[in-house]
């Protein structure tokens, strides 16, 4: 079969890989009719060092399922299914206190041992924790909101809750890349009365007030952290989502919640330490977040997506097949695309 790899910075290649099959009686084998290239993809795709054997990229799609192994119960051949980007076995402690992020036997898609989404099929482990089934057609037009789910939506959702997001609340979004317009949804969804995006791309910026956002803060930086308090009368905002993961995205982020307020955060973090820790001590800001347990919150918005509340199919701006993938890498590091879809 045909799948994405990444060799090394600014190399990614669909190559000819062994083909996915089932080794485990809980896995079960899927054909991806869907996939993305994630924000997050783009750490790796600037920083890799080379290496010969490279690493199978992907981690958000849907598929069918052709087959299961003896012990899966839950999913069948022919279901139609999205996957979260972390897969899971829905019954350990962490699992079931609703972090399967956590997972005792769980893990991650791609790298050197297993497959990614970014490829034509998939080999699932743990498949009952794991996989949702949709209850859709394979070509239903709401097909790219319901990719979201298996990541930035959740993670945006993930983001709005871990910095408590309440009716009536002030929220902060830093960063306009898809997580954080998703953030954006979440935050409304959530009963934010004002929405603040700090971002800088007119087309994100444009998406983001259709979502909801009711005020836009283009700075950076000391001016970006001005402009808010600004905007909230010299307090600060209740709610701040961090969707960026660069030391200062989050010092901009603690700076801008107020005293008692809380900065969830689901950019991967690409620094060690946590700036600001001064002032968000003395101004007691909570700071939390992680990766999201996306698989706890695809049941929970998927009403919202097949009853059209909700649209975060939007984020993705082009589409391409498989051998498009490497051109949809630089296209979306170059800032000309917010979000690829790969369609199979
Ligand atoms: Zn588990």
């Amino acid at each position: 079969m045909r799948a994405t790899v990444m060799y090394g910075a600014g190399d990614v290649r669909v190559d000819t890989v062994p083909d996915a099959r089932i080794v485990e009686p809980t896995d079960a084998l899927v054909t991806v009719t869907r996939a993305c290239i994630c924000g997050s993809d783009l750490w790796p795709y600037n920083k890799m060092a080379p290496t010969g054997v490279g690493n199978r990229m992907g981690h958000e799609f849907i598929g069918r399922v052709e087959a299961v192994g003896a012990d899966v119960r839950t999913v069948k051949r022919g279901d139609l299914v999205v996957a979260p980007f972390a897969w899971s076995d829905g019954t350990c402690e962490f699992c079931r206190q609703g972090l399967q992020t956590s997972c005792l036997h769980g893990g991650w898609w791609g790298g050197t041992e297993l497959d990614g989404g970014q490829g034509e099929a998939v080999r699932i482990p743990q498949a009952d924790g794991t996989l949702v089934v949709l209850p859709v057609a394979a070509d239903h037009a709401l097909m790219p909101s319901l990719l979201t789910l298996s990541d930035v939506m959740g993670t945006g959702h993930h983001a709005a809750l871990a910095a408590r997001v309440r009716p009536g609340a002030i929220a902060a979004v830093v960063g306009d890349g898809a997580v954080g317009l998703c953030g954006v949804i979440a935050a409304r969804r959530l009963g934010a009365e004002r929405i603040i995006l700090l971002g800088r791309h007119a087309d994100r910026i444009a998406l983001a007030k259709d979502f909801g956002a009711t005020d836009v803060v283009e700075a950076r930086g000391e001016e970006a952290v001005e402009r808010v308090r600004e905007l909230t009368g010299g307090l600060g905002a209740h709610a701040v989502l961090e969707c960026v993961g660069l030391e200062t995205a989050m010092a901009t982020a603690i700076a801008i919640a107020r005293p008692g307020g809380a900065v969830g955060r689901v950019g991967v973090p690409q620094d060690a330490t946590i700036p600001n820790a001064r002032p968000s001590f003395y101004r007691n800001v909570t700071i939390g977040g992680g990766p999201a347990p996306v698989r706890a919150y695809i049941e929970e918005l998927l009403p919202d997506v097949l009853e059209g509340r909700i649209q975060p199919g939007r984020v993705f701006d082009r589409v391409t097949d498989l051998d498009g993938v490497p051109a949809g890498y630089r296209a979306m590091n170059e800032r000309e695309a917010i979000k690829v879809m790969i369609t199979f």
